[in-house]
């Protein structure tokens, strides 16, 4: 179900923008009175080029080739790709004096390539986008994507939302039934014909006995990020390091020689000397996918924080009391102590960071930032709160 709300215009981009009529294409029909120009009845026929289809139009080779150099800055014409739309345009009268050639680049973009005395010129036209906020709703009867498609609504803005809740709700596993969700999102318009979806304005999702909400703060049209309603992040840093007075002892690398094989080999973690026995701290909230004896790791703890990060803490020389596989656990929380357990020189804590499953080093990675909203953008962004808020639609 599709609910269209208030109406509000945003330009897509900063490029120069003209309100291009651009009012219809081959398809149009014949009695209705469209001038030539403003047609694309010209396509890039399969398995042939730009060039090779302007030459089947009588096109001077000397023409194609001013053409493709003066759009090159902006477009490899060479590259495009058959199916692309064009249109050509004579001198009136002038059948054979090529003046212009407009092509259909996307929805809304256009290059034009014109002869202004004798040269030619290439310009990109970006047109209007007009933007509608539609909103839907969903119940969870199995997956939150059957959710989605229940709704009517493409999948891929389900996505998003399990992005913007990524730190509340862990979407791979904690779905339940039961679950519900609204959202706004932009849809956007060119000439009246949908072109597809923008941003998400404003979102709630109902987890079990939780509900949250997020607000997007746009500032001078660029979108900042999402927010509770009282201007707090939804992200979450982590800390620093699981450990609180270590020493970092060796550091992340993709070949160092190892101290207990003697060989080469990569180091997929960074190792903190610490005495035996010093606490170590899960450095975000999580929930713990592994607890016991793991090989060279020796006593491991892997700590599951969302569906993109997980980290793992190895040589333990103990658990924290209470710990199995599925408690979850705080940041700062004390989840074991340092050892020499496993493959290991002496006491240290070897720490590993993995982005989507794959490795990473912390200490160079790019979090994310939790910042609240400045104090100084706070005003603007609880009247942009109320007016997103008040586009979600009534709970399922
Ligand atoms: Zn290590």
């Amino acid at each position: 179900m599709l609910i269209i709300g208030s109406i509000s215009i945003f330009y897509k981009s900063k490029q120069k923008i003209i309100n291009f009529e651009e009012t219809a294409q081959a398809e149009t029909e014949l009695n209705e009175v469209v001038p030539i120009e403003q047609r694309y009845p010209y396509v890039i026929e399969p398995r042939a080029t730009f060039s090779e289809s302007l030459r089947k139009l009588d096109i001077s080779p000397r023409d194609i080739h001013d053409i493709v150099v003066a759009a090159k800055p902006i477009k490899d014409l060479g590259r495009l790709h058959p199916g692309i739309r064009f249109q050509i345009l004579h001198a009136p009268n002038e059948i054979g004096n090529l003046v212009s050639i407009r092509i259909k680049l996307s929805p809304q973009e256009v290059l034009l390539v014109q002869k202004e005395l004798n040269t030619w010129v290439a310009e990109k036209i970006t047109k209007q986008i007009q933007t509608k906020v539609a909103t839907f709703r969903g119940l969870v009867k199995s997956s939150l994507w059957e959710s989605a498609l229940e709704a009517g609504m493409n999948p891929t803005i389900i996505a998003e939302l399990a992005e913007i809740f990524a730190w509340q709700v862990d979407f791979s596993r904690e779905v339940q039934v039961g679950d519900r969700w609204r959202l706004s999102v932009e849809e956007e318009f060119v000439k009246g014909e949908s072109i597809g979806w923008g941003s998400i304005l404003s979102a709630e999702y109902i987890n079990g006995a939780n509900t949250y909400t997020a607000i997007l703060f746009r500032k001078e049209k660029e979108d900042m990020g999402y927010f509770a309603p009282d201007g707090t992040s939804l992200k979450r840093v982590f800390l620093k390091s699981p450990i609180q007075y270590g020493r970092i002892s060796s550091r992340f690398s993709k070949r160092r020689f190892h101290p207990v094989l003697k060989v080469a080999r990569p180091h997929n973690g960074v190792d903190y000397a610490a005495p035996t026995g010093t606490p170590i701290r899960a450095v975000g909230d999580g929930m713990i996918a592994f607890v016991g004896r793991s090989g060279g790791g020796g006593n491991v703890i892997t700590v599951r924080h969302n569906s993109t990060y997980t980290t793992s803490y190895k040589h333990l020389s103990r658990f924290a009391k209470g710990l199995r596989k599925g408690s979850s656990v705080q940041q700062g929380q004390t989840i074991g102590y340092v050892g020499a357990t496993g493959l290991a020189s002496g006491p240290h804590l070897h720490f590993e960071f993995f982005v989507n499953g794959r490795y990473v080093d912390p200490l160079s990675q790019k979090f994310p930032t939790a910042e609240p909203i400045p104090p100084d953008k706070l005003v603007n962004f609880l009247e942009m709160k109320d007016k997103f808020f008040a586009y979600l639609p009534d709970w399922i």
